[in-house]
């Protein structure tokens, strides 16, 4: 091989020479493939549960995959060695219960909800805000269930052509809900098994990933509660046939007792929030093969700075249910029920940026979980959930090299995964950490200590 002193020049370092570098190689006919062997590192490792030091991670750029990890420095035959610098690497995280069109702060004015009057336009633009949001606080895959106008579906469109930053995107378009029920606003209402099957099969023809089910009432529309049966068991099950004829899963918002155990029973892949759980539910829960998606953040953020902001009507339901939702998720956890994370990212104070963090926390703060545990939950769990864990959910060859640093260990602080961390998507740095002012003064005090 000619060796291109010319080509030499041009650094790896930065997203732009690599993409120049990528597009010369193009227009030379060459499709050659990058290697960069991401060593030094502390990777985080599902078997093991816990960061293995001295690693390290061969990515390929072009298909945006691991090719090797292992032991010590690794191979030095690569296109680019980055020095990790010994920090500790895990999976980019997954959430697995967002709403992307919603604007997780201000849309209640005057304690009355002024959400759904809001345009495409502004759902669209507030989309594209959260995206950004979250694949700077190293959010790399979401599962959108839930958006106003199916704009999910244009919004992963657009972030599989690199056209906008953001994570991977698994979507649900509308959310399916009775006439009048919970998320009627923004979602699809049907009502019986024919209407359920049309609408089911009309979304799956427009190409939505997984079908979302609103089966109870919920905390974020007055006139129901989360013990109503919206949904019949006729209904759910329609929808989970046709969705696993064709291979997508289906996740149900249930929160009170019959309601997660209707949904259960008949087979939905995920049951969302689950505010009541006893030994019976673990029971169906263990014979289906059921996965939970907790969003305690969703339920702690409207208890905790919801006061005087989010209706009386809404906060009230909060303060009634909180503690039984909490009891659930540990119950459940401790039965080893699987636990995929997701915030309900898009409700008041729960938004794209350190939230996901924040509920992994919640995992190990009020739902007895090892921080490992916490940390396989956005991870691995959320893969399988979502039916992606060949190609996501740990840092192994063949699968994707989406992946976060963080400069201390989440084993000791589970709270760290909420600082500032770079974060990686495909195998390249799309965001690095940034120093915040308490950061800087630290290490300015710490070099004149040290007479520097
Ligand atoms: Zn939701």
């Amino acid at each position: 091989m000619v060796v291109d002193m010319s080509y030499a020049l041009v650094s790896t370092q930065d997203d732009g020479p690599l993409q120049l570098r990528k597009l010369i190689n193009l227009l030379k006919g060459e499709d050659i493939m990058t290697k960069i062997n991401y060593t030094n590192a502390a990777i985080y490792n599902h078997a093991a549960q816990t960061f293995e030091t001295n690693r390290y991670m061969i990515v390929d750029t072009d298909t945006g995959k691991i090719i090797e990890t292992g032991e010590g420095k690794g191979p030095a035959s690569v296109d680019e060695t980055v020095d990790m610098k010994g920090k500790y690497v895990m999976p980019g995280i997954m959430n697995a219960h967002t709403h992307i069109t919603s604007i997780p702060t201000y849309w209640w004015h005057d304690g009355e909800e002024d959400r759904h009057s809001d345009s495409r336009e502004f759902n669209t633009m507030y989309a594209i805000r959260n995206m950004q949001d979250a694949i700077n606080n190293g959010i790399t895959y979401i599962r959108n269930v839930g958006a106003a106008y199916d704009i999910d579906m244009e919004i992963q469109k657009m972030q599989e052509k690199g056209m906008i930053a953001g994570p991977k995107v698994m979507t649900s378009g509308r959310a399916f809900t009775m006439t009048g029920g919970h998320g009627a606003g923004s979602g699809h209402e049907v009502d019986g098994v024919d209407e359920m099957i049309k609408g089911v099969r009309t979304a799956m023809k427009k190409g939505v990933d997984n079908i979302k089910l609103m089966v109870t009432g919920g905390v974020l529309k007055n006139g129901e509660t989360p013990d109503d049966i919206q949904f019949n068991e006729d209904e759910v099950r329609a929808a989970v046939v046709e969705a696993h004829h064709k291979g997508k899963t289906v996740a149900a918002h249930v929160q009170g007792a019959e309601g997660v155990k209707e949904a259960a029973r008949v087979g939905v892949d995920t049951v969302e929030h689950a505010f009541n759980i006893d030994d019976e539910t673990i029971a169906i829960f263990r014979e289906h093969g059921t996965t939970i998606v907790p969003t305690m953040n969703a339920m702690y953020a409207i208890y905790e700075y919801g006061e005087n902001t989010v209706p009386d009507w809404a906060r009230q339901k909060v303060i009634v249910n909180i503690e039984k939702h909490f009891a659930s998720i540990t119950k459940a956890a401790a039965a080893g029920i699987p636990i995929a994370m997701g915030t309900d990212a898009g409700t008041p104070y729960n938004g794209f940026e350190s939230e996901s963090a924040y509920e992994i926390q919640l995992y190990v703060e009020k739902a007895g979980m090892t921080p490992a545990q916490a940390i396989d939950t956005a991870t691995i769990n959320c893969a399988r959930a979502m039916h992606v864990e060949a190609e996501y959910g740990e840092i192994a060859p063949g699968k994707y090299a989406d992946f976060i640093a963080m400069t201390e260990d989440p084993i000791a602080d589970i709270s760290v995964i909420q600082r500032e961390k770079d974060v990686y998507q495909n195998g390249v740095n799309v965001h690095r950490a940034v120093m915040t002012i308490e950061d800087q003064q630290m290490k300015q005090a710490e070099m004149q200590v040290a007479g520097r």
